[in-house]
């Protein structure tokens, strides 16, 4: 019989798949191997901008909530890299993108079972095993852990008009443009355009003659970071919102919004000094703007001059505004990767195309099978809010170990909570355990 290499094999190496990378190495009971197309490991490179902070503590890091022992810790990091007083004295457990980054590509390179330079261009099941091509070699593997990102979100009527002078967030750091004497338009009002904004306005890339910022969102809209919505980001909720209906899922994922798609305090503390400080201290002549409620609905590019048409979104007016730049920090959405063309018929999708998982992140088949195929941040529609989100990544991960070896191979069921959640199903009557033991609610 033909032996199977790998138990586990995963596509993409970005901190999701790094995080179980991680943790199944020091396992020698499961061989694993993940894949990345990239020479070597990078975070959103193009959005490291110099002082970007993390949205998430560092304790969160890839490994250290179900190992702390673990020798790819965060503070392993800073003590193997001889900074742990220094940091310690920051007093600050939001700590820059760029050290983060850092973090990871420390951890990638010490992994034995990371391989670079290995796209995955197609994955096929055959029974009992995946089989899978990487940049000329063929690997098989009893299971397969996809996490492949995100890709930009260009609004429609920027579609096939991308240009040097025009382009998503996401490409910044690539292009590093030099916007001195230009004007230079800003879309979109999450963090990204803040971050972006930020750095134009302190002059990273040249000062600029005029620069625009354009949001179709009420107001610069504040993260939401109070220690009650952080319990959204903690196993219990998971594990009980896991098993809402889909309606009762979409509802509470879109009251949630704020908690996961908002500029931290910090940012727009720091934002709101220097503009101040512009506007009313250096009385300097206006050459910047804040525009919320304006959203793009017309780009036409001409002799490399950008001309945008704004619909505000109280008033329907429409104006139109000119620019040399534009960037575009209009978000990230999640597709099927592209390398699983092949089996995605298999599969159990949603009407949106979108792979239905099982608690354990594994995707429901359509024919039941011993293999799984697990999905790593595929969309808020089975576990939440916190799923492109860093919080659980380290017991995501171990979930997944779990599921994969089939034992406890990490401890992941602690899961307490400050906050009593019942949100169990109406239709599945639960036994209320703090009073009468025979009261059943349904
Ligand atoms: C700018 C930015 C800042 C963020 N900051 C935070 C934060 O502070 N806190 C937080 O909780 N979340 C944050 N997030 C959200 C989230 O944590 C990140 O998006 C995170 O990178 C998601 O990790 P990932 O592993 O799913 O995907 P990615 O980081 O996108 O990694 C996917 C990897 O897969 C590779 N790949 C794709 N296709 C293939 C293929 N066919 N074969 C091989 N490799 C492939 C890609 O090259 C890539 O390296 C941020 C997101 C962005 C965009």
């Amino acid at each position: 019989m033909k032996t199977i290499d790998f138990d586990l094999v995963g596509v993409g190496i970005g901190p999701f798949n790094l995080s179980i990378a991680a943790l199944a190495a020091p396992k020698s009971e499961l061989s694993t191997q993940f894949l990345e197309r990239k020479p070597e490991f990078t975070w959103h490179p193009g959005l490291l901008l110099n002082h970007a902070k993390m949205q998430t503590s560092f304790l969160k890091d890839l490994v250290t909530a179900v190992d702390p022992t673990s020798p790819y810790s965060f503070l392993n990091y800073l003590v193997q890299k001889q900074k742990f007083y220094p940091f310690t004295a920051r007093g600050d457990f939001m700590i820059s993108r760029l050290e983060f980054s850092d973090y990871m590509a420390w951890v990638a390179k010490q992994l034995p079972n990371t391989q670079f330079d290995a796209g995955v261009s197609d994955v096929r099941f055959e029974g009992d095993h995946f089989v899978i091509q990487s940049n000329g070699q063929t690997l098989t593997s009893k299971h397969l852990v996809v996490g492949t990102g995100t890709q930009p979100v260009v609004p429609d009527c920027a579609k096939g008009k991308l240009t040097d002078n025009c382009f998503h967030a996401h490409e910044m750091m690539q292009r590093k443009p030099d916007l001195r004497g230009k004007r230079v338009v800003i879309i979109g009002g999450g963090q990204t355009g803040a971050d972006i904004f930020q750095h134009i306005f302190a002059g990273d890339f040249g000062k600029p003659r005029q620069l625009d910022w354009v949001s179709r969102r009420a107001n610069l809209e504040g993260l939401d970071e109070s220690c009650f919505s952080d319990q959204f980001f903690m196993p219990d909720y998971v594990n009980q919102f896991y098993h809402l209906d889909k309606a009762q899922q979409a509802r509470e994922v879109s009251r949630q919004k704020l908690t996961s798609d908002g500029i931290t305090d910090d940012c727009l503390s720091t934002l709101y000094q220097a503009l101040y400080h512009d506007k009313y201290v250096l009385q300097n002549p206006k050459w910047w703007s804040i525009q919320p409620h304006q959203e793009l609905v017309g780009l036409e590019t001409a002799d490399e001059l950008n001309q945008l048409t704004l619909k505000h979104g109280i008033t329907n007016n429409i104006k139109a505004l000119q620019a040399d730049v534009v960037i575009l920090c209009t978000g990230f959405k999640r597709v099927l990767a592209p390398c699983l063309e092949n089996i995605a018929d298999q599969l159990q999708l949603d009407e949106l195309g979108r792979p239905l998982l099982n608690e354990d992140y594994a995707a429901f088949w359509k024919q039941p099978t011993d293999s799984k195929l697990f999905v790593v941040n595929s969309g808020t529609h089975n576990h939440g809010i916190i799923e492109p989100q860093l919080s659980l990544a380290a017991w995501r991960a171990a979930t997944i170990l779990n599921s994969v070896s089939d034992k406890l191979l990490y401890n992941n069921t602690n899961s307490s909570n400050i906050m009593d959640w019942d949100l169990h199903s109406s239709s599945s009557p639960q036994i209320v355990q703090n009073s009468n033991p025979r009261d059943i609610v349904s």
